[in-house]
């Protein structure tokens, strides 16, 4: 049948070119914003007092790709505590640039202790959390002096949850005398938004570079963060930190994260991310970075392990087995990431993919990279394998799966090596 009619356009996430800013450590710099990738951030919840454990903390998550990674820095002990961590990191060689999360005193930490300020990479400022009335501006210009006189970006980071009272204040007020207000939501919005932008503004006035400036307003609710962002998005051109707030645990926070942060990473909005996961007891901390990285490749915005399909089973399937592989294969190529992300340049983008019956099995094998065919209930017990799209072999017996994860490694090795 021929396409008479006109082709289907193809879908793809649009550009949003912002201005690029510097993250660096050293000679590792990572770009953020313009034609940069969405970069992936996480935060660490150990204390940073404890250097050791943070900076093992750091190690984890950088391995698990976050290519920066925050720290709170609440306390004299804890901005005391930075360099050492940042000291320890080099010494494993993990060059992930580190990100100062200050609030309320910010301004004394990064001014008493300039060993921690020349450590970080990045400052976040919270606009909400700088000190009240007349103390606001000076304390906020103390920040962005320490930024300016150790050349670090900043992050100018509204959370509606700190948010400035004395602005929302006033903007209520004036929506009040308005002939029709708005409604009490739509105040708040503005008042995120106008907080980072009017913070943002007098830091150039300051004489900061509108480069070194990156901002963000997160909120917790799905359709908040996006009718915040897309206008935020609109207003300016500075790089977008995007993330759900306080996202929540597991299945939930996983899902809204992922639902608020697609819809807008499709509309060309957000230059770098973060999931905020609640862990699970005894969850790792890593688990954000992986959700945010699985939510890039999704979108193929990004790829940073090799993808695995595999068919959710159904009544065709009596046996776990092809789950079990499905999870093996998986586990293993996630394993090995941080190892063959220099060894093989390109593995991320190889797809694999394992089912459950011949029903969709052949077809699904063909479209990936390598593909296995498992038989399902009644089917002769072989399981046809796809390499490149053709049908290279049929494995049989009570090694099905090892065999399978041989020839997945073959063909790394000739294909990447
Ligand atoms: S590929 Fe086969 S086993 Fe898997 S869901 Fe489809 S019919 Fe069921």
């Amino acid at each position: 049948m021929a396409i008479d009619s006109q082709a289907i356009s193809l879908s793809q996430p649009k550009a949003r070119r912002s201005l690029q800013a510097r993250v660096a450590w050293g000679d590792h710099v990572v770009t953020v914003g313009g034609d940069a990738p969405v970069r992936v951030q996480s935060m660490t919840n150990t204390d940073t007092v404890d250097a050791i454990g943070t900076a093992i903390q750091v190690k984890e998550l950088a391995l698990a790709g976050s290519e920066m990674v925050r720290l709170t820095v609440n306390t004299p002990e804890a901005a005391q505590a930075v360099p050492h961590v940042r000291e320890q990191l080099d010494r494993m060689g993990i060059e992930v640039p580190l990100i100062g999360d200050f609030h309320y005193n910010g301004h004394r930490l990064l001014t008493d202790y300039p060993d921690c300020a020349q450590a970080l990479s990045k400052y976040r400022i919270n606009p909400g959390n700088v000190g009240k009335g007349d103390k606001h501006d000076k304390q906020f210009g103390q920040m962005i002096e320490a930024a300016m006189r150790y050349n670090k970006p900043v992050r100018i980071g509204v959370n509606w949850g700190s948010l400035d009272q004395e602005l929302l204040a006033q903007l209520m007020d004036t929506n009040a005398q308005r002939v029709q207000p708005f409604d009490a939501k739509q105040v708040m919005y503005e008042a995120l938004i106008t907080s980072a932008i009017d913070s943002a503004k007098l830091a150039e006035s300051m004489g900061m570079a509108p480069e070194q400036i990156l901002l963000s307003c997160k909120v917790s609710g799905v359709q908040d963060l996006i009718a915040v962002y897309r206008e935020l998005a609109q207003r300016c051109n500075y790089p977008l930190h995007l993330g759900l707030t306080e996202a929540g645990m597991g299945t939930r926070g996983t899902v809204a994260s992922a639902t608020a942060l697609s819809i807008l990473l499709q509309e060309g909005i957000g230059d770098t991310i973060r999931v905020s996961l609640t862990p699970q007891p005894g969850e790792a901390r890593t688990q954000e970075v992986v959700i945010a990285s699985e939510i890039l490749q999704a979108l193929g915005l990004r790829a940073f392990v090799p993808s695995v399909t595999a068919c959710p089973g159904c009544g065709r399937t009596t046996s776990t087995t092809f789950q079990e592989l499905a999870k093996e294969i998986d586990d293993y190529l996630r394993a090995q990431m941080p190892v063959w992300r220099s060894q093989y340049p390109g593995v991320e983008n190889l797809k694999v993919a394992v089912m459950g019956c011949i029903v969709n099995g052949p077809g699904e094998s063909k479209h990936a990279d390598i593909g296995i065919s498992l038989p399902g209930s009644g089917e002769a017990p072989a399981a046809p394998v796809f390499i490149d799209g053709e049908k290279a072999m049929t494995l049989r017996g009570e090694n099905i799966a090892r065999e399978f994860h041989q020839i997945v490694e073959t063909y790394i090795e000739k294909r990447f090596g």
